[in-house]
């Protein structure tokens, strides 16, 4: 069901998923805390993701490097040159706006076809003055005030800079992380030093970026301080080589996104960077787009980023960074490709692919609604909740208790004796748990001993022995 934004931030909140930052100083902009399904959620997204590129493969390590770096380390990336988005201002209102969105949007509504696209002619222009011809030939409005007078473009660095240093007047300048990708290229050495790797093989790591964003919003996809999940990996120097493994991230990485993460098959799509859009450092790259209630929007992307990462580490470094191959001896800088997942995105993207509401008939003949969150079964917060039926009877809360132990030592499980066995099923829908088992009148019963095990998706019931569930 198509579902709006302001229905999920009103969910995240009544059902824990996500609070505002600082809600009680009146929170702060656009910041978002996950409350404990939504820990649980962001957690099992990862997991799931590592068992499946680190745990499972053989190519792939994992590390977690810090979040402050020496601050060449983004000299040498280019982030303090050149992490830049192009701001104009809208006169009138005072809106602060990001060039290249309002074309994006612009685009996305008219359909309108890549030859009309603003062209960069180089030595004449500067990309963003292209940008703003085009703005102002087709007379894009402000999104806030409706009109169209916008000032001149300005480079806007999304780096937070922060000091380091204790004496006053000595603090050096140092960026928190814009991307998690430059801590795993400053340890290749590291790597290639201390761990048998042959390549091709990658490294991944999971962590909080951070980026002043200008427009920040649409509740956690654009936010300032958010997760990412970059596997960096390293191939030869051959166009067949790296347009094979190309191919191949861009299959695994959709399939990882239906098959584990359970997202719809028809909301996601491939697509392609054009020239003008392209990196200058990539020959190839792709987003994996969502289709969000406002719009297609990036989850996901997927770059050939050639040698230029390890070659400016090694030229402002000073180390080698080539790579021997142990079969031929031929000494040289490897390749990459680079699959960048945004993990608070994938958190968001779950949550809205999951929203359900269903009507349905209850005991008494009534019609009702009720919301039902269809997390694939991998990343629901809860996978089991036991409910005892009757909250007073002790015989019942004592094998419910037993059973939540057991069951926990594995799964998350939530023990539920609110005593109303219709609102916990409800309340369990809504966090998305697969299944609940009550334990009932037939539980207690020596010659019985079954429970009752409920589906979240039909809400059918069966009865099970409870050393028979299997998840
Ligand atoms: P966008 O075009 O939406 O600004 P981007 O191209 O700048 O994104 P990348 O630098 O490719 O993003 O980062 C990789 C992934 O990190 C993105 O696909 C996205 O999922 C996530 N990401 C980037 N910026 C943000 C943000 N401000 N908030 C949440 N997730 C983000």
């Amino acid at each position: 069901m198509w579902v709006s934004l302001e229905t999920i931030v009103a969910w995240a909140k009544r059902r824990w998923f996500a609070y505002p930052g600082s809600d009680i100083y009146g929170g702060l902009a656009n910041a978002r805390d996950l409350g404990p399904y939504g820990t649980e959620l962001k957690k099992n997204i990862e997991d799931n993701r590592r068992k499946y590129f680190v745990q499972e493969r053989e190519d792939i390590i994992w590390i977690d490097s810090q979040i402050l770096m020496n601050p060449k380390v983004r000299e040498a990336s280019g982030h303090v040159g050149g992490f830049s988005d192009p701001l104009i201002d809208c006169k009138k209102c005072k809106s602060r706006e990001r060039a290249d969105k309002l074309i994006e949007e612009y685009l996305h509504k008219n359909k309108t076809k890549e030859t009309e696209l603003p062209k960069h002619r180089a030595g004449e222009k500067t990309p963003a003055e292209d940008m703003m011809d085009f703005i102002n030939a087709k007379k894009i409005k402000c999104p806030k005030c409706w009109t169209c007078d916008w000032t001149d473009p300005k480079k806007f660095n999304l780096m937070f800079k922060t000091q380091q240093g204790v004496i006053e007047g000595e603090w050096t300048d140092i960026y928190l992380r814009p991307e998690t990708a430059q801590g795993i290229f400053v340890n290749f050495k590291n790597i290639l030093d201390t761990m048998r790797v042959r390549i091709p093989f990658g490294i991944a790591q999971v962590g909080k970026a951070f980026r002043n964003e200008i427009t920040p919003g649409n509740f956690m996809f654009r936010v300032r301080e958010f997760y990412q999940m970059e596997i960096e990996y390293f191939v030869e120097n051959d166009e067949k080589v790296w347009l094979k493994a190309f191919k191949e991230w861009m299959e695994t990485s959709k399939k990882r996104w239906i098959d584990e993460i359970g997202i719809k098959k028809d909301k996601l799509k491939f697509r392609e960077h054009d020239k003008e859009e392209l990196s200058f450092y990539s020959k190839g790259t792709f987003d994996v787009e969502y289709e969000f209630p406002r719009g297609w929007g990036e989850l996901q992307w997927i770059a050939y980023r050639t040698d230029y990462d390890l070659k400016q580490h090694i030229e402002h470094s000073g180390k080698d960074l080539q790579y021997s191959d142990p079969h031929t001896g031929k000494r040289y800088v490897p390749h990459v490709i680079e699959p960048s997942w945004g993990l608070t995105r994938a958190i968001l993207t779950a949550m809205i692919d999951a929203y359900d509401e269903e009507k349905y008939t209850d005991g008494n003949g009534a019609e009702q609604t009720r919301v039902v969150a269809r997390f694939h079964k991998n990343i629901a917060p809860v996978k089991f909740a036991i409910i005892p039926l009757v909250k007073k009877d002790e015989k019942m809360v004592r094998i419910a208790k037993e059973i939540h132990k057991r069951l926990s030592k594995t799964y998350m499980c939530e023990f539920d004796d609110s005593g109303n066995i219709g609102k916990s099923y409800r309340r369990q829908d809504e966090i998305g748990t697969p299944y609940c088992i009550t334990v009932d009148h037939q539980s207690i019963d020596p010659k019985d001993w079954t429970v009752t095990l409920r589906m979240r998706d039909d809400m059918k019931q069966i009865r099970i022995k409870p050393e028979d569930i299997k998840f």
